[in-house]
């Protein structure tokens, strides 16, 4: 029985660092499909500015159009406040229903947060973590707080190394880098004519 793999993240902007860490667990773990859920208000983030939900959403239809392993979901972003990772995992294991394998993937930095997490102990119950090893985090050592039943739901996999990030493709934006090859070109196209990442004004004093 074929599983099913939920990647989720804030997606400002959805980069191939992401598409490769989904399909590098597609194939790795005969998943049918991948679902994509970008976070309504992430709660880890709340203290920065995100950039509003529908255009983290059509990115990521833009991103993964052309995989047809590839889905996104709205079920974050519709839904008001905070978004929980248990309330997602539960919500995909009641749509698969109980018995195939549901795999929630992160990358290598999301393991140090998971003892963080809301419920984790309740999201295990319901899904197992792929974690991706990723440029610059060391996954073994990120492992050593959790326990050894919540490190056994823990599947480690190697994925090519993309030291790309969100965060460093926004302030390539803002200070008019390149970002052309780290993103999708219709993303790339799509963040130039709504203009985001671009600095925010600073009031001129007089
Ligand atoms: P930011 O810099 O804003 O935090 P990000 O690039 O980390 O953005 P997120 O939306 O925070 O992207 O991440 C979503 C998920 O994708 C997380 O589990 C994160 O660890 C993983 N991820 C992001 N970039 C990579 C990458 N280059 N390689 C592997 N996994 C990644
Ligand atoms: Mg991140």
């Amino acid at each position: 029985m074929q599983g099913v793999g939920l990647m989720g993240g804030t997606f400002d902007p959805i980069h191939l660092g992401h598409l490769v860490t989904a399909e590098a667990a597609r194939a790795a773990f005969d998943l049918e499909r991948v679902i994509f859920v970008p976070a309504g208000m992430p709660p880890h983030k709340t203290g920065q500015l995100v950039t509003q939900s529908k255009h983290r959403h059509l990115m990521a239809v833009l991103a993964t159009v052309t995989n047809p392993g590839f889905e996104v979901s709205r079920f974050e972003v519709d839904r008001p406040g905070p978004s929980y990772t248990i309330d997602t995992v539960r919500h995909f294991r009641s749509e698969i229903g109980p018995d195939r394998p549901l795999y929630f993937i992160t990358g290598a930095d999301a393991v140090l947060e998971l003892g963080t997490w809301h419920d984790l102990d309740g999201i295990l119950a319901y899904a197992d973590i792929i974690a991706a090893t990723r440029p610059g985090y060391a996954l073994e050592q990120r492992a050593g707080h959790l326990t050894e039943c919540q490190r056994a739901h823990l599947k480690v996999l190697e994925v090519p190394a993309l030291a790309i990030s969100s965060s460093d493709i926004r302030r390539r934006v803002a200070i008019g880098a390149p970002i052309k090859y780290l993103v999708p070109e219709p993303v790339e196209y799509y963040i130039a004519r709504n203009h985001l990442y671009q600095p925010v004004a600073q009031p001129v004093e007089r």
